[in-house]
């Protein structure tokens, strides 16, 4: 790890369609401090992060340097960059940002406040070996596939999967060949992995954490303010936060 540069892209560009009107969702108070806030916390303090880039809203790069970059006094943050249309679109733009030199690129959600420093650590050592790796939780519930409104076209193996969050760390070539690649093909992702995965590339899956979530929702708001709450109670008993590795038999 000696030596090695590590940029972290904080995407944090949506416009929060689903959360309704008002200051944006990325900005919204909790516990008093603006959501995005407590995310880059985390990347700021990781001794592995070199520099943070924060790819947001054009019409809030202003807010972002007065009310988050100065106001907290985040010294790795070297950059405050638009983001685009589609979340894709936004991390490429980050990507486009990192300094020449960097090794490896996580990118993180700027909606998940309760990523951990383990999370960030070990995503990025896992990404060394294999070209990338993604924290990811095993599915409980079963899942169904449906094409129409109303009816079960059929029901899929629970065992296989699993649901992919962020931090997500790849090697900076590795991204950079899955990016060539969409270029050419117009392909668009929900993540950085889905388009890493099609350059052939075994992404490792590292124990993410049932507190881990994303916040879209007013909902998932309250949720967050409970987890900040009960936080260390919650965390300690977060089964996938200690960071073993997950195997399919521990799932259940
Ligand atoms: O839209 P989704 O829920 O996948 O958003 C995940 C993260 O990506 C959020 O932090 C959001 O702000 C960010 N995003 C972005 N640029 C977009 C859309 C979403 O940076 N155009």
């Amino acid at each position: 790890m000696f030596n090695l540069k590590v940029a972290a892209i904080i995407a944090a560009a949506g416009l929060g369609k689903r959360f309704g009107e008002g200051l944006r969702k990325q900005f919204q108070p909790l516990s008093g401090k603006p959501l995005i806030v407590y995310s880059i916390e985390r990347f700021e303090e990781s001794e592995l992060i070199n520099e943070i880039i924060l790819v947001v809203p054009k019409d809030s790069i202003i807010y972002c340097q007065r009310e988050i970059k100065d106001k907290f006094q985040f010294k790795k943050i070297t950059k405050i960059i638009p983001g685009g249309k589609e979340r894709q679109q936004s991390v490429k733009m980050g990507f486009n940002s990192v300094s020449s030199e960097t090794d490896v690129v996580v990118v993180h959600d700027g909606v998940r406040p309760f990523v951990t420093a383990r999370m960030i650590d070990e995503v990025i050592k896992e990404s060394l070996n294999t070209g990338g790796a993604i924290a990811a939780i095993p599915v409980k519930d079963t899942v169904k596939k449906s094409s129409t409104k109303n009816h079960v076209e059929g029901t899929l193996l629970r065992d296989a999967l699993w649901l992919a969050q962020t931090p997500q760390a790849f090697q900076y070539n590795v991204l950079k060949s899955a990016y060539e690649k969409t270029e050419n093909d117009g392909f668009l992702g929900t993540d950085e992995s889905s388009l890493v995965e099609r350059i052939g590339i075994r992404v490792t899956l590292v124990a993410g954490s049932q507190t881990n979530i994303k916040i879209t929702t007013k909902e998932d708001l309250l949720l967050g303010e409970l987890v900040l709450k009960e936080g260390t109670r919650l965390l300690d008993n977060d089964q996938y936060d200690h960071g073993e590795n997950i195997t399919q038999s521990e799932r259940y």
